[in-house]
Formats: structure tokens, sequence, C-alpha cells
């Protein structure tokens, strides 16, 4: 199982990072070792002193695919579900400004965290999809798919010309603006359409 992120997926955020709106989608990986489930802790790393929260709706693959045709991809998958993609800001920041890699600031242990809840997606507007992320219980991030520069359909029809998809693997669809440093002891909550998806404490 593969996790596959897409950054600079929402113009708000991107404008927030100082970065260009890509022409086409970006994406990265994370290994499976990055998966933290729902219920378990986030254990704040002691070899960076700035990690973000990303809120990000998930897409998980349900059939082997390469090669996806935009129109087609619709097909490769049922359900949806929502995230974090933790990142170490101060390590990415430094792989950039020497352009690097971005690993070890977003591929580490527990970078991945990942609700329970996957919702179908025949009972969603898919086009028109609000979240949410709460910090503390104050609302901090509040996005809407309808705001993705590029859909659901044409990231599985981008990255598959590159990389075969496969049962189990995860989407992270991007971030929209709001992002911001956690610290131990938060509690960050994750809503889709306001049911409750995630919820994990940092220690
Ligand atoms: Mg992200």
């Amino acid at each position: 199982m593969k996790i596959i992120c897409i950054g600079r997926n929402y113009s708000d955020h991107a404008k927030e990072m100082q970065a260009e709106v890509p022409a086409e989608p970006v994406f990265f990986l994370k290994p499976d070792t990055a998966l933290l489930k729902d219920g378990q802790d986030f254990y704040y790393p002691d070899f960076t002193q700035d990690v973000h929260y990303e809120c990000e709706l998930v897409v998980r693959i349900d059939k082997v695919g390469k090669n996806i045709s935009e129109k087609f991809a619709h097909k490769y998958y049922s359900q949806i579900g929502l995230g974090l993609d933790f990142t170490a800001r101060d390590l990415q920041q430094k792989c950039k400004e020497k352009g690097l890699p971005w690993e070890i600031g977003k591929a580490f242990d527990q970078s991945a965290a990942l609700g329970n809840i996957f919702l179908d997606k025949e009972t969603l507007p898919m086009e028109s999809l609000s979240f949410e992320l709460r910090k503390n219980g104050d609302l901090v991030q509040s996005g809407n798919s309808s705001d993705m520069i590029f859909n659901i359909d044409r990231i599985i029809a981008y990255v598959s010309q590159y990389i075969t998809l496969k049962t189990g693997d995860l989407i992270y669809t991007g971030t929209p603006a709001g992002v911001g440093p956690i610290a131990i002891d938060d509690l960050l909550e994750g809503f889709i359409e306001g049911e409750k998806i995630f919820s994990f404490s940092v220690k």
C-alpha cells in the first residue's frame, strides 16, 4: 500500500505558502509506515520544532489501474475519508531552499493520520463536499472540494500515468488555507459535511 499526496491543490493554500498555483498536479509519496490510524496518539517527533497540520480529503483506491482516463477514474474509488498530512515545516522549508526532495519533512512515521470512517461517495455531494478541522474545539481549516484546482478524477488520471494504482492505496488530495502548528496536548478533530471522521491527540 502506498500513500500519494497532492501538493498545492487549493489556490488559497498555495498563496499562503507563497507558492505558484501549478499547471499540473504536484504529488509526493509517503510510505505505509507513515500511517496513523484514528484512535492512536500522535507523538511529536524530536527532530522538528514545527509540525503543521494539513487537513485533506482522502480517496481510497478500489482496484488496480494504470493510465486511467479521467472519464473512467470514478470507477476506481467508491469511498472518501479525511486525514492529516502532518508536515515538519522547518525540515520541509530547508529542503525547498536547497531544491532537495521533501521526504524528511513529509514522510516520517505517523505523518499520514487517517480517520477510521470512510463515506460512500454515492451518498455525498462530491462536487461541493465540505470538510473542517477543529483544533481544541476552534475551527482552523474549512475546505470544499469545489475549490480544488485538480479534482479527484483528474488526480487519478494524472498520477496513474506514472505510477500504477493498487487496491488500498490512499490519495491525500491537498489542503485548503489555514495550515498551522500543533503542540503537545492539542486535540485535532476532522469533519466531512458536519460528520465527525477523526480525532487525534498530540502527545
Ligand atoms: Mg498536504
